[in-house]
């Protein structure tokens, strides 16, 4: 798999080891609903990555705005999106004196889906650090940087707005 953007494979090396739940397998709990569920379900894909799924067998890519891709619920580990690979975090970017920083959170849309996101479960802290650390590289380059700040708007409106429906 060759991912031409530095920053994209920084972030891939970070989490390819690191899980949310460290040795454990968080999967064998919940029957790996978030990937079981996918099959029909999409996950965004960051910029560059478009180019490496589209070549990849198991997977269809859905070009747009934010391209996206499905994959049929079962996968090489090694061949995992990103959005795969930091679930059920998001690296939020904010502001913070002037200065862009990393805020670690837990992704409000995987909340229905995912055991850990709902009950708000401390994950290993070698995950999250991989998570933060993938943040700070993928703003290191325009475009990734872009799409995460884009996305941290969203979800900050959706947490709002989840607060403010009592959610
Ligand atoms: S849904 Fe959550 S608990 Fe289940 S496998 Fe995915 S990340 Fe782990
Ligand atoms: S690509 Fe792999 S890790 Fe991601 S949802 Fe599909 S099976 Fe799960």
């Amino acid at each position: 798999m060759k991912i031409r953007s530095k920053a994209l494979r920084e972030a891939y090396a970070l989490l390819e080891k690191a899980t949310p739940l460290g040795r454990a397998d968080c999967g064998l709990a919940c029957g790996a609903v978030c990937c079981t569920d996918k099959t029909g379900d999409s996950m965004e894909l960051f910029p560059g990555e478009k180019e490496i799924f589209s070549l990849l067998e198991g997977f269809e890519v859905i070009d747009g705005e934010v391209p996206l891709v499905k994959c049929h619920g079962s996968c090489d580990r090694e061949h995992r999106p990103l959005a795969c690979r930091i679930y059920p975090l998001f690296p939020l970017v904010v502001n913070e004196n002037g200065e862009e920083k990393i805020r670690v959170i837990y992704d409000p849309r995987a909340s229905r889906a995912c055991p850990l996101a709902s009950e708000r479960v401390r994950l290993d802290r070698r995950f999250t650090r991989a998570v933060r650390r993938s943040g700070k590289y993928l703003l290191k380059d325009a475009e990734t940087a872009e799409y995460l700040r884009k996305t941290s708007e969203f979800l900050k409106e959706l947490i709002e707005l989840e607060i403010k429906l009592g959610l």
